[in-house]
């Protein structure tokens, strides 16, 4: 029935060119990028939207720069792979998210789909969907979770986060974590005043104030309010910790404008130390508030500790630190000489040049309480080199005034011995003062010559080719090899006063005595005995053939005049062969009538 049959053509083709219609308006106008491609990936048709996504021209479509296995982020290529296998067996395979690389570089998070084209055994068709936007979304979202929206700073979720992570580090390490809970003093009635606009003004002005105090590594954090907090991993020692604290409150301290209105703020700051106060992330922080409230309730501008002894302690510290430099300008630093004896005869045979501060106002300091600093900061080089300059000035004196020369030992410090000119300091030294090179010896830890034996090696021979005495300084303590020893060009080993302190007591401090002496002599080397403070050790030490004697026994360490007493004693009374070790002649004794 032939006319039926055109209605029927016609219907057809009208339904036909209408599905068309609707497909290309699908294709050109719709938001889902989709492309054509080869069963090897090659892209042959894609609408604007799937460019737009890859951010690639039609000209690149047109000449075949385009395949979307290759657009894959390589870390997702495992999962085309894996949907191009379903699509052999299945025709198609589920939507999953990848991220694409743009034609800048740049990277598209997308939602990603394909599907045999019905009917075709080499075709595929790819739906794209561009998931930026939603990720920046979930990013700012994931961001806020975790940073405070006024300052951008992390805020307490993030902060116990790091600290966690950081302890878990810190475990693996040396080093000390501290926590800082930082309080604005008085800030109830500053926002009261200024009204929360210029108040949230000055808690970001706070905020950035605060971050350039501290390194990358550090981590600030504002936990609400005017509550920081900061997180310190590197920390050697407690006053590293109130060296920031000082920083931070200084920083806060300086005028702050708003509206040419000047403003002032002090600061509160609790301290709690890991592992010293506390091990865990919930008991730091809780002590650090306890810390903190206990700096608050001293009104305002205070740091304290946990542990409450800790803040003095350290406030001294910062003050010797903030003052060594000047110290050494204005010349408050003085030497204190030991005299060294020979065990049997009693003569003086050397002394030790021992360096005290005079602080104008702590009063006499002694080297525990600043040497160490002085090594933190560099500055030990500079008090070495005055102490052996003034060491060696001092000896050539007495000898110009007559007395017989003696021999001066002076400690080096191994950031001393390390630097590089050290041996063409000493050589100055010794031409500057006149003193016979003879008539100075360096004292050394094991430490500081285990540091680099080789040139350890090399810098020995070339101050014992000068003619200068080496000695190992605290032997025993530290973990020298036998058979470096025996390479180092040493004259002395000077056995550390802890084995001496109880070798009346401990057979093993005795047995180490002994061998140390026996290796000594067994290498040639003189040994010397340090810390002797009783007669009872002084006769075992006799007993094991020690050869010289230094300490409280004889003499503690003497000031210039004191020393030049006793040589003046010695010229005169002459110190004797003829006492024994019943009747002691103990220097001290001597001394004390012109003390
Ligand atoms: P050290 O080299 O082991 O010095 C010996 C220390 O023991 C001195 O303490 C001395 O006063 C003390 N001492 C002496 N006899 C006795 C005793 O019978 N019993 C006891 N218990 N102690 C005694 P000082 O002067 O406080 O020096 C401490 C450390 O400081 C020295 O230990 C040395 O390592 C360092 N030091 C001192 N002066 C200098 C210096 O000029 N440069 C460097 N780098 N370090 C120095
Ligand atoms: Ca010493
Ligand atoms: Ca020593």
């Amino acid at each position: 029935m032939p006319p039926k049959k055109l209605l029927t053509d016609a219907a057809g083709h009208q339904a036909l060119s209408r599905c068309e219609a609707r497909l290309s308006s699908i294709f050109d106008y719709g938001i889902t990028g989709i492309c054509f491609a080869d069963l090897e990936g090659l892209v042959t048709e894609a609408n604007e939207a799937f460019l737009k996504i890859v951010g690639y021209t039609r000209e690149d479509l047109s000449a075949g720069r385009l395949n979307w296995r290759e657009l894959t982020a390589q870390e997702y290529r495992h999962l085309d792979d894996y949907a191009t296998e379903i699509m052999n067996v299945t025709g198609t395979c589920a939507p999953f998210a990848k991220e694409c690389i743009r034609k800048d570089g740049s990277r598209a998070p997308v939602l990603f789909g394909a599907a045999r084209v019905s009917g075709s055994e080499k075709e595929l068709v790819c739906f794209t969907v561009d998931l930026t936007e939603y990720k920046q979304a979930e990013e700012k979202v994931n961001y806020f979770a975790y940073h405070d929206a006024l300052t951008n700073l992390p805020n307490h979720e993030l902060f116990k986060d790091r600290l966690k992570h950081a302890l878990l580090a810190a475990d693996r390490s040396e080093r000390k974590l501290a926590v800082l809970l930082i309080d604005l003093d008085r800030f109830a009635t500053i926002n009261d005043t200024l009204g929360y606009v210029t108040a949230d003004q000055l808690l970001r002005e706070v905020a950035k104030r605060i971050v350039a105090c501290v390194r990358e590594s550090d981590t600030v954090a504002r936990f609400g309010g005017d509550d920081f907090a900061l997180l310190l991993t590197e920390v050697n020692r407690p006053e590293d910790a109130a060296k920031i604290a000082r920083h931070v409150q200084e920083t806060l301290s300086a005028a702050f404008y708003f509206d040419e209105q000047e403003l002032f703020l002090t600061s509160s700051i609790g301290i709690s130390l890991n592992p010293d106060d506390a091990k865990d992330a919930v008991t730091l922080l809780k002590t650090a508030g306890t810390a903190l409230n206990r700096a608050k309730e001293l009104h305002g501008n205070h740091y304290q500790f946990y542990q409450a002894g800790r803040t003095t302690k350290a406030l001294r510290q910062l003050v010797l630190e903030n003052n060594l430099r000047s110290g050494l300008e204005r010349e408050e630093f003085i030497i204190h000489y030991q005299p060294q004896v020979n065990i049997q005869s009693f003569q003086l045979v050397a002394m030790e040049a021992l360096v005290r501060w005079e602080h104008p106002a702590l009063g006499l300091l002694y080297p525990a309480e600043f040497i160490g600093l002085a090594e933190d900061n560099g500055l030990i080089v500079s008090i070495g080199e005055w102490v052996m300059r003034t060491a060696c000035l001092q000896s050539k004196s007495w000898q110009d005034a007559g007395f017989d020369p003696l021999r001066v030992a002076v400690n080096l410090s191994a950031r001393q011995f390390q630097q590089p000119a050290l041996v063409e300091s000493v050589a100055q030294i010794l031409k500057d003062t006149g003193l016979d090179p003879n008539l100075l010896e360096l004292e050394l830890t094991e430490g500081s010559i285990m540091k680099d034996p080789n040139q350890a090696i090399r810098k020995l021979h070339e101050l014992k080719a000068m003619g200068i005495h080496i000695s190992v300084d605290d032997f025993g303590t530290g973990y020298s090899s036998l058979n470096y020893l025996k390479r180092f060009p040493i004259d002395t080993l000077k056995i550390d006063k802890s084995f001496v302190k109880d070798i009346n007591t401990d057979p093993d401090n005795e047995a180490i005595v002994s061998a140390i002496i026996t290796l000594a002599h067994a290498l040639k080397l003189n040994v010397i005995a340090e810390g002797v403070e009783t007669q009872e050790q002084l006769e075992s030490l006799q007993m094991l053939k020690c050869d010289e004697v230094q300490g409280f026994l004889f003499s503690t360490p003497l000031s210039v005049a004191e020393f030049t007493a006793l040589l003046a004693e010695r010229l005169t009374i002459g110190i004797t062969k003829d006492y024994n070790t019943t009747r002691l002649p103990s220097l001290v004794n001597v001394l004390q009538h012109f003390r």
